[in-house]
């Protein structure tokens, strides 16, 4: 079941303009016109079998979604942001500016040895990805979905970290990654069982699939001031495959405990949406799992949020809040944090000192 779709929402307080891309099965949800639908299927099972990071696969997805906050993305929304290139201050950065036209992501092809890509494709990203899908083989996908994740990293570093413009710098940082993915696979030859979903490399962390009959969901969120608040769900079979994802990105102003609750509430409609009886609920906010373990009730936003939760609760036959730390739940703590970047310990100031600016991780 490979089918991506945007479903807006309309659900009270919790969902204004969402938009969703899932790869759940299409019922009855508003599905895009059907070539457009087989071409994403087409790149996402090709791009999900490449050996690199969930998070890389996450980037990318958003990536092919047009769901990055480019300051193109961003100027949409809101009226009056810079729209100009982070990298080379002359263009508008849209997505296909930034990965492909601007002169620093053409150097970084250059010396990726993936140059000659900048052809006529003048229409939207993901056409521009699946044209390079063809044209590239073998190892180069993964050096194609490296070098993009890279330019957008290195851009945030521009923006946030106030580094230097340098396409050096993103091609040291993907043959370094390359050089990890190399060596951990070599690990993974040598003793562990590969995991049979073709995701060959998790990036860290103890993540355990779900009991044997049961889908586990992990849900994140990420709060950005003034810019909003992203959600994502990720579920995946007792066997670790994944079966859909969800990254939501809301005009809300929510607490980050607020975000993480709705997250976990956004999980459960999906999961009763799709009929599943038996679930884990894994969250990294450890608030969240509390209150939901010890059924705890009160009137604050959080609790209404939590209440709501329980109430869904009755519909599962098996259901478990389970904390995971961050790293455990890094596929949707990397999709929500592509959008709004905000690091554990940033985040922990901004639940008792909300206000203040925000940085990316790594
Ligand atoms: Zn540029």
């Amino acid at each position: 079941m490979d089918i991506w779709y945007w479903n807006a929402e309309k659900d009270g307080m919790y969902s204004v303009k969402s938009a969703y891309r899932s790869l759940a099965g299409g019922d009855g949800m508003e599905v895009s016109g059907s070539s457009d639908r087989e071409s994403e299927m087409w790149l996402w099972k090709r791009l999900w079998n490449v050996p690199v990071w969930p998070r890389v696969k996450m980037f990318f997805w958003q990536l092919c979604s047009e769901a990055l906050a480019t300051r193109a993305n961003i100027a949409s929304r809101i009226r009056g942001d810079i729209s100009f290139c982070s990298l080379c201050n002359s263009f508008y950065e849209t997505n296909i500016h930034l990965f492909k036209n601007c002169g620093v992501a053409q150097k970084v092809w250059e010396g990726l040895g993936l140059g000659g890509g900048v052809g006529a494709t003048e229409s939207g990203i993901r056409d521009w990805v699946e044209e390079r899908w063809r044209e590239l083989g073998g190892r180069e996908h993964r050096l194609f979905m490296l070098g993009c994740w890279a330019i957008w990293e290195h851009r945030n570093k521009v923006i946030f970290d106030a580094k230097e413009v340098d396409p050096m710098v993103v091609i040291r940082r993907v043959g370094d990654v390359v050089a990890e993915l190399e060596g951990s696979e070599h690990e993974v030859r040598r003793g562990r069982r590969r995991r049979e979903d073709g995701m060959g490399v998790e990036d860290g962390g103890s993540w355990r699939p779900a009991p044997s009959g049961c889908v586990k969901i992990n849900v994140d969120a990420g709060v950005k001031e003034g810019e909003g608040v992203s959600l994502c769900l990720v579920c995946r079979d007792d066997r670790g495959a994944v079966l859909w994802g969800i990254s939501v990105v809301q005009d809300q102003v929510w607490e980050p405990h607020v975000a993480e609750a709705v997250a976990v509430l956004e999980g459960a409609k999906e999961a009763m949406r799709l009929g599943y009886k038996d679930i884990v609920m894994e969250s990294d906010c450890a608030q969240v799992i509390e209150a939901l373990n010890k059924k705890q009730a009160g009137r604050s936003s959080f609790m209404l949020v939590i209440d709501e939760v329980l109430c869904l609760s009755v519909y599962f036959n098996f259901v478990v809040w389970s904390f995971s730390s961050r790293v455990n739940n890094s596929v949707a703590h990397a999709l929500a944090h592509v959008y709004p970047r905000i690091s554990a310990t940033e985040k922990k100031e901004k639940d008792s000192n909300h206000g203040k600016v925000i940085q990316h991780e790594r």
